[in-house]
Parts: C-alpha cells; sequence; structure tokens
C-alpha cells in the first residue's frame, strides 16, 4: 500500500509537470503571435427585439496558431492574466475594437455601439482609466458608444475599489454590462449596488430554456430583476428558434447568439449591416 502511495504521488507531480511545460509553451507561443500582430478580434451582433435590429456588436479576441488551428479564448485568456500579458493585449483589444467601431461608423451606421471584454486583472491595473481616455481620445469615439463587459470576478479588487473604478467609467458616459451573469456567487446579493446598465444572461440558463422548466423560471426572475432595477437585460448564447421564441414570451428584449448571427469579420459584419438597411 505505501509504495502505491508512493507511485500515485510521482504519477500525480509528473502530470502536474507535464501541464505546466504545456502552459508555458502555449504563452510562449502566444506571446509570440501578439507581438507578431497575428490575434485579431470577431465581432458578434447584439440584438433589440422585436424588431430585430442590431444595436451593439460584442468584440471577441482570436488566436489561430501557426498551424492554423484557433485556439479558443477561453483556453488563453486565464493564461494571459497570470503571466500579465493580459494588460498590454487588453489595451490593444479596446483599440482595435474602438478602430474598428469607426469603420462601421464611417460606413453608415453611426449609432451602433460595441462592447469589449475587459478581464479583472487589465482593470485593476492603475493605467487602466488612463489607457481608457487615451484611446478613446486617439479613435475620436463618443464614451457613449462604448460597452465594457466585465463579470462578477471583478469583485475581486474589493467592492469599495471597484465601485470607484466602475463609477468613474461610467462617469465618462460608457456604459457597463455584468456577463455571465447568474454563474457568479455575489450576483443577487450586491447588483443593486453596482454602476451597471445592462445584464448579460449566461448562456447556461439559456441551453436549457427549452427542457428544463426551472431555468426558464430562473431566467423570467432574472428578467424582472432587471425591470425592477431598470437595468436592460440581454441573453446570450441562443441558438435556436424555440429558445428565441421563450426569450420574448418572457419579455427579453436584447438577443445575441449563433441563431441570429456567429461572431463576423469585420467585412461581413458591415455586409450585415448594409442588408439590414436594404431589407
Ligand atoms: P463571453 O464574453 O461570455 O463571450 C461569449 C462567447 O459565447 C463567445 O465565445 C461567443 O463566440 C460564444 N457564443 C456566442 N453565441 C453563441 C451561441 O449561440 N452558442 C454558443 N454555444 N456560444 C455562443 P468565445 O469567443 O470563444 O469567447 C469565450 C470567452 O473568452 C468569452 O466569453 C470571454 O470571457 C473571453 N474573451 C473573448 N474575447 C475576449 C477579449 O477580447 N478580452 C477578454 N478579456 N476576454 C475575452
Ligand atoms: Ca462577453
Ligand atoms: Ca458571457
Ligand atoms: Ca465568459
Amino acid at each position: 500500500a505505501k509504495s502505491e502511495g508512493i507511485g500515485q504521488i510521482v504519477r500525480y507531480s509528473g502530470s502536474i509537470g507535464t501541464e505546466t511545460r504545456e502552459r508555458i509553451r502555449l504563452l510562449h507561443e502566444l506571446k509570440g503571435a501578439f507581438a507578431a500582430h497575428k490575434l485579431f478580434l470577431v465581432f458578434q451582433p447584439q440584438y433589440m427585439m422585436p424588431e430585430r435590429k442590431i444595436f451593439c456588436c460584442e468584440a471577441l479576441l482570436r488566436w489561430k496558431n501557426d498551424e492554423g488551428e484557433f485556439i479558443p479564448p477561453d483556453t488563453f485568456i486565464p493564461l494571459a492574466e497570470q503571466a500579465g500579458l493580459i494588460v498590454p493585449m487588453g489595451i490593444w483589444i479596446l483599440r482595435s475594437a474602438l478602430a474598428a467601431l469607426k469603420t462601421i461608423h464611417q460606413a453608415g451606421f453611426p449609432d451602433i455601439k460595441i462592447a469589449v471584454n475587459v478581464s479583472a486583472v487589465q482593470m485593476r491595473h492603475q493605467d487602466f482609466l488612463s489607457e481608457l481616455d487615451l484611446a478613446l481620445e486617439e479613435t475620436g469615439i463618443d464614451p457613449r458608444h462604448l460597452e465594457l463587459e466585465i463579470t462578477e470576478f471583478i469583485s475581486i479588487i474589493g467592492i469599495d475599489n471597484v465601485l470607484h473604478l466602475l463609477n468613474e467609467i461610467r462617469s465618462r458616459g460608457i456604459s457597463l454590462a455584468i456577463d455571465d451573469f447568474g454563474t457568479g456567487y455575489s450576483s443577487l446579493a450586491s447588483i443593486d449596488k453596482w454602476p451597471i446598465h445592462r445584464i448579460k444572461i449566461d448562456k447556461s440558463f439559456i441551453k436549457h430554456l427549452d427542457d428544463a422548466e426551472e431555468k426558464a423560471r430562473l431566467v423570467d426572475l432574472l428578467i424582472s430583476l432587471a425591470d425592477r432595477l431598470s437595468l436592460n437585460i440581454l441573453a446570450e448564447g441562443v441558438e435556436t428558434q424555440s429558445q428565441f421564441d421563450r426569450l420574448l414570451e418572457l419579455g427579453c428584449q436584447e438577443i445575441q447568439g449563433f441563431l441570429l448571427s456567429t461572431p463576423l469579420g469585420l467585412e461581413d459584419l458591415i455586409r450585415l449591416l448594409q442588408k439590414g438597411v436594404a431589407d
């Protein structure tokens, strides 16, 4: 039994070693890709119901490695966060998203907004606000056309710091959305204290909207909560017509998901907007 135990420890640490080496290799590759300007953004439309009008698009980061495979952001963003790389990368994301929005505006769609994901690690960096101001100033984008998507993890920087930061952001006219709402632990308890404009219902709730009645009740609850707090509410990850119909029944006015559009390259997004006008 004793030797078996030791064997297990050796196997265990052995596999950690492999995993760590893999992560270091991936991070190294990511740094190289970022430095070589190989990362890019795609944009997923957000629709206002019942008009089906695109009012905003969410910028999503993409990395295609040298083998031509897409590495999912859920894999590489946490690595970038741990290594601090998310700070320069986040500045680049913000600038690129704003530059893309400028192109969208110049293509004849001056009311479209852009939503940019920002991680807590990035936001707690001391230069965050000044970088934000600089990016807005240099692109000439009106702050009211920018939304930042944050998650409840932001509370790791402490509630007082969070409130100060969020109020600073809001005072510029930038709007704030809580992403993946319902997956964190603090959501319902503190949501009324946060200076936010929009709640994004996590796709895990939408996924089981058809088959699990309790999920539908939760979505219903979130929609009434948002209504009570005078917040906008957006359902993400909407993939099927029945999910869509159910959401409309429940009174959800903003929808994002593969059913309406996948994330698109900038040119495709502009083509889609042009088609919308032509219809
Ligand atoms: P998120 O912010 O919750 O983004 C929504 C994710 O859902 C995106 O995955 C999007 O492609 C996907 N999605 C959209 N519609 C549907 C649908 O109908 N069904 C399903 N199953 N999925 C849908 P993506 O692009 O792989 O991003 C994953 C996560 O990586 C994001 O989740 C976000 O947390 C993070 N991420 C992506 N881009 C950035 C970025 O620029 N900065 C930061 N900090 N994080 C990012
Ligand atoms: Ca998001
Ligand atoms: Ca989300
Ligand atoms: Ca997420």
